[in-house]
């Protein structure tokens, strides 16, 4: 079962159009559509735990090197 990518809802596969659609927000999404938002989804997320990696240590070399 496949979520919407812009509200989470269950995507319904339409197998005529071989298209999912969304009955909560109407989104009409095919299947490369859905892969490709959600591998952009995943890498915006890998890079804000990057950066939030960052400013941890970051603070910790601040914190520490403040004593
Ligand atoms: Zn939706």
């Amino acid at each position: 079962m496949r979520s919407c990518p812009y509200c989470g809802a269950t995507l319904v596969f339409d197998r005529m159009e071989k298209i999912y659609t969304c009955n909560s927000c109407g989104a009409a999404l095919n299947l490369q559509d859905i892969v490709e938002h959600k591998e952009r989804i995943r890498a915006e997320k890998e890079k804000i735990q990057r950066e939030k990696r960052k400013h941890e240590e970051y603070l910790e070399w601040w914190l520490s090197s403040k004593k």
